[in-house]
């Protein structure tokens, strides 16, 4: 026989165990994205800011930096192989028209190369300049509600 307090603990992990079971499926079928941690929104930032980005990477053509480095209201982080990842390697930074647009296949394999040249460019910037996420998944997303 257990001690009551032992057995609430026990369900309380039970429970918060079933808790992250259900939001993993609801991620899984769609019924709820994964948000950025604010070390992965700055890391993609001082990249944008660092490699004087200020166009998204999509398009190539609407601001979504300005020239002092702000986050433009255009701008986007998309989850380019869908919502059920949101790590650094499947997100990048695009306007929201395009973000709109990147859920149909066809657009979205006809800028898969440009989503490529991002990650491989800001990959090798963090490696140059040793950056590092250190993702924490419980961190708030720092540019809200993904679209
Ligand atoms: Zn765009």
């Amino acid at each position: 026989m257990f001690p009551d307090n032992q057995l609430k603990e026990t369900q309380l992990a039970i429970l918060e165990r079933l808790n992250a079971l259900n939001e993993s499926v609801d991620i899984l079928v769609g019924k709820k994205r994964y948000e950025w941690s604010v070390p992965i929104a700055q890391t993609i930032m001082r990249f944008m800011v660092a490699t004087k980005r200020s166009v998204c990477a999509c398009c190539q053509q609407n601001p979504i930096v300005s020239g002092s480095g702000i986050k433009l209201p255009l701008a986007r982080l998309d989850h380019f192989y869908g919502p059920s990842s949101r790590a650094i390697t499947n997100t990048w930074m695009v306007c929201s028209p395009c973000n709109v647009k990147l859920r149909h296949d066809q657009f979205r394999v006809s800028k898969e190369y440009r989503f490529k040249c991002f990650q491989a460019d800001m990959h090798e910037w963090m490696e140059t300049n040793m950056v590092s996420t250190n993702d924490d998944p419980r961190q708030p997303n720092l540019f809200g509600k993904a679209a």
